[in-house]
């Protein structure tokens, strides 16, 4: 199952745009909704040469579609940060692995901006389409540039890119997309058509996260907040010590903090990568906004197979003091990207946590 086919709504809807394309389309919506293999796919179908009949989608067997897998299509060009075409050389990724781990590759190269160049896209990388554009299409067709992440466009390059679109080249379309689309000049936005990719449907993402061979899917979906994207990138990254978080959660008053924290610690160590903290500290505050819905005697949203738990740890605990300990996770996931002690961190999560349920 491809993953545009978690936004057929929004597929329609673009291609009824096919006849009179914009110049310039911001496709935007939340991370791991698969926004750039969306956006892939219509750079595809408008590149196909038989694109089929109702659904407009690419035939993948056309010269053009051969082109375009192959990354060669004259007619298009994806502009990305440098550091994302660095580390894509490296992890040789396919295109839907690309989508994911670029975002979080902009999660992580965030911290590191100052260290490292690279990651934003520059307004050379504009200019290089210059010459792109003066010369005709090389099928007839349309010409096609994808911009991602489009957050990541410097100011310089935003300017030059909104030169270009006052004066919009003939059969061009600028795709930009992004998951912080406010983080965009006004005036670039203005110039976009706006697509916004929604949530699909919990029935649709579970059967994409099914047909990617994932159990559980329903508890992943409702995890990542029904991002289905996210939800396979973190049960393949996450899915060692997630479970280990929800039993030691689940715990609640019975909870002995001090061998949790230990035993969290041995699994987190042995990641590899990336400091898993953040993504520690996302589901616990995600436990805290099920604890806090079940005491208002509302359903749960993350957690649904511990809905049972949820509602019994919740009476023996005061909203307020969840809604406190909610407060205090917001400065220790702040903290939680400098951890400067593991253990000691998880041991002071794991105590203020067990506290909740005790007697003041
Ligand atoms: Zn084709």
């Amino acid at each position: 199952m491809k993953s545009e086919t978690l936004h057929t709504e929004s597929w329609m809807r673009l291609q009824k745009w096919r006849a009179r394309l914009p110049h310039a389309l911001l496709l935007s919506g939340e991370r791991g909704l698969g926004k750039l293999d969306f956006a892939f796919a219509f750079a595809a179908s408008l590149l196909c040469e038989a694109p089929h009949a109702e659904e407009g989608a690419a035939c993948g067997e056309c010269l053009a579609c051969r082109w375009f897998s192959q990354g060669n299509h004259p007619d298009f060009r994806l502009l990305q940060p440098a550091a994302l075409r660095i580390e894509e050389a490296g992890e040789d990724k396919s295109k839907a692995g690309k989508m994911d781990s670029a975002d979080d590759k902009v999660d992580k190269t965030d911290k590191e901006k100052s260290a490292r160049g690279g990651q934003q896209i520059v307004i050379d990388q504009i200019r290089e389409l210059d010459e792109f554009l003066c010369v005709g299409t090389h099928r007839q067709k349309t010409r096609v540039i994808l911009i991602h992440p489009a957050e990541r466009l410097n100011r310089e390059a935003a300017n030059a890119l909104l030169k270009m679109l006052e004066e919009p080249p003939q059969d061009t379309l600028f795709l930009l997309v992004s998951s912080e689309p406010m983080r965009l000049a006004p005036t670039l936005r203005s110039r976009c058509q706006n697509l916004r990719l929604p949530l699909p449907k919990a029935a649709v993402g579970e059967a994409f996260l099914a047909s990617a061979g994932l159990r559980d899917a329903a508890t992943w979906l409702a995890l990542a907040g029904g991002a289905p994207l996210l939800a396979l990138r973190l049960a393949e990254k996450t899915a060692s010590w997630q479970t280990l978080t929800t039993e030691a959660l689940q715990r609640g008053d019975r909870l002995d903090a001090l061998p949790a924290a230990a035993q969290l610690e041995k699994n987190l160590k042995a990641m590899k990568g990336e400091n898993p903290l953040p993504q520690f500290v996302d589901w616990a505050q995600k436990w805290l906004v099920d604890l806090n819905l079940a005491a208002q005697n509302l359903p749960v949203r993350f957690y649904l197979g511990e809905r049972a738990r949820i509602m019994e740890l919740a009476k023996k605990s005061q909203p307020v003091r969840l809604s406190r300990f909610y407060r205090q996770l917001l400065q220790l996931r702040r903290e939680s990207t400098h951890p400067l002690n593991l253990r000691l961190f998880l041991e002071q999560f794991f105590l203020g946590y067990h506290a909740l349920f005790l007697e003041e």
